[in-house]
C-alpha cells in the first residue's frame, strides 16, 4: 500500500524500505497476478484451473459463484494458505508459491488482510488483544525491543481504527465472544486492516445478516478499504452485494474447473 511503501522514503532519502518487495512495487505492478494455476485437494478433483487473472493496486473486485464452486479455495491460494500444484500466485510481484512456508506466513501478515466468513476472532481474547496479535505477526522482530512508548502508539492506532469503524469504545477491553455479530465484524475488519495490507481478501462474511445490516457492513468495508488504498477481493454467492462494485466477475468465467452449480443470475 502506498502509505506503507512511502514510509522509508518519506523524508526524501533513498533508504531501502523495510521489505525488499516494496522496492519492486510501483503503479504499473499488479496487486495480484495469477498465472496457470491448478489446484486440487489431495483426495479430490481439480477445483481451480485459472490461466490468467490480475487485480491492480487499489482495485476492488466482486467474485461470485454458488456454494462449493471454489471461492474459499481460491482466496486461500491468493493468501498463500494453500499452494497450487501448478502455476504461480504473485502478490506485489512476489511469487508467494515460491516462498518457504515461514516466509509466506510473514509475507501474508505484512501484505494481506483477510476477513473470514466466521471472522475467526480468538473468542477468549479482548478486542484489543485480538488486533494486537495480528500486529505482532506482522512485526518483523521489532516487538523484541518494544518500549512502553511503542506499545502506546500501537494501542492508539488500534483505538483510532476501531473508532473509524464506529465500534463503541467500551468494547475494546471486552472479550470477542461477548460482542454482537455487527461488532465482531468491525473488529474483524480492523484486524484485517491494522497492518495496512496491500490486498484485502473478504470471504462472504455477510451470509448471516439481514439486508440492512449487510448494506451497512459493505459500506464500512468499502470505505475503509478505499481510505487505506487496499486492493479488495470480495467473494460471495450473494449477488445482491454486487451493486457495491464496479468490477464484477463470475468464478465460472475465470476458473475453467468451477463446479457446475445452480444457474447464476444473468442480471449481474
Ligand atoms: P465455496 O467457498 O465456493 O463454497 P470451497 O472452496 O469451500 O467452495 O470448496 C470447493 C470444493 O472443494 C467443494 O467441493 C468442497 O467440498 C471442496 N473442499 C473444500 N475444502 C476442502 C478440503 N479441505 N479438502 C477436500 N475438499 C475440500
Ligand atoms: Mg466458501
Amino acid at each position: 500500500m502506498s502509505n506503507l511503501l512511502n514510509e522509508a522514503g518519506a523524508d526524501g532519502s533513498t533508504q531501502p524500505s523495510k521489505n525488499p518487495v516494496n522496492t519492486l512495487f510501483n503503479e504499473q505492478s499488479p496487486a495480484v497476478l495469477v498465472e496457470s494455476v491448478v489446484f486440487s485437494y489431495v483426495s479430490g478433483k481439480r477445483i481451480i484451473d485459472i490461466k490468467k487473472w490480475r487485480l491492480n493496486k487499489s482495485e476492488h473486485v466482486f467474485l461470485y459463484g454458488p456454494s462449493g464452486c471454489g471461492k474459499s479455495t481460491l482466496l486461500n491460494l491468493f493468501s498463500g494458505i494453500l499452494t497450487p500444484q501448478q502455476g504461480s500466485v504473485s502478490i506485489l510481484n512476489t511469487d508467494i508459491t515460491g516462498l518457504k512456508p515461514s516466509k509466506r506466513d510473514c509475507f501474508r501478515a505484512q501484505h494481506i488482510g483477510v476477513v473470514f466468513q466466521q471472522f475467526n476472532l480468538v473468542p477468549y481474547l479482548s478486542v484489543l488483544d485480538n488486533i494486537r496479535l495480528a500486529m505482532h505477526f506482522a512485526n518483523d522482530g521489532a516487538d523484541k525491543q518494544s518500549t512502553d512508548k511503542k506499545s502506546t502508539t500501537k494501542q492508539e492506532r488500534i483505538i483510532s481504527m476501531l473508532q473509524a469503524l464506529q465500534l463503541p469504545i467500551d468494547c475494546i477491553q471486552r472479550k470477542a465472544s461477548e460482542l454482537s455479530v455487527g461488532q465482531q465484524q468491525r473488529v474483524a475488519i480492523a484486524r484485517a486492516l491494522i497492518n495496512k495490507p496491500d490486498v484485502l481478501i473478504v470471504d462472504e462474511p455477510t451470509s448471516a445478516l439481514d439486508a440492512s445490516a449487510k448494506d451497512a457492513f459493505m459500506k464500512v468495508l468499502i470505505e475503509t478499504a478505499k481510505s487505506s488504498n487496499a486492493a479488495l477481493i470480495f467473494v460471495s454467492h450473494d449477488q445482491s452485494l454486487a451493486s457495491h462494485f464496479k468490477r464484477i466477475e463470475a468464478l465460472f468465467d475465470i476458473n475453467d474447473s468451477a463446479a457446475l452449480g445452480p444457474e447464476l443470475d444473468s442480471k449481474v
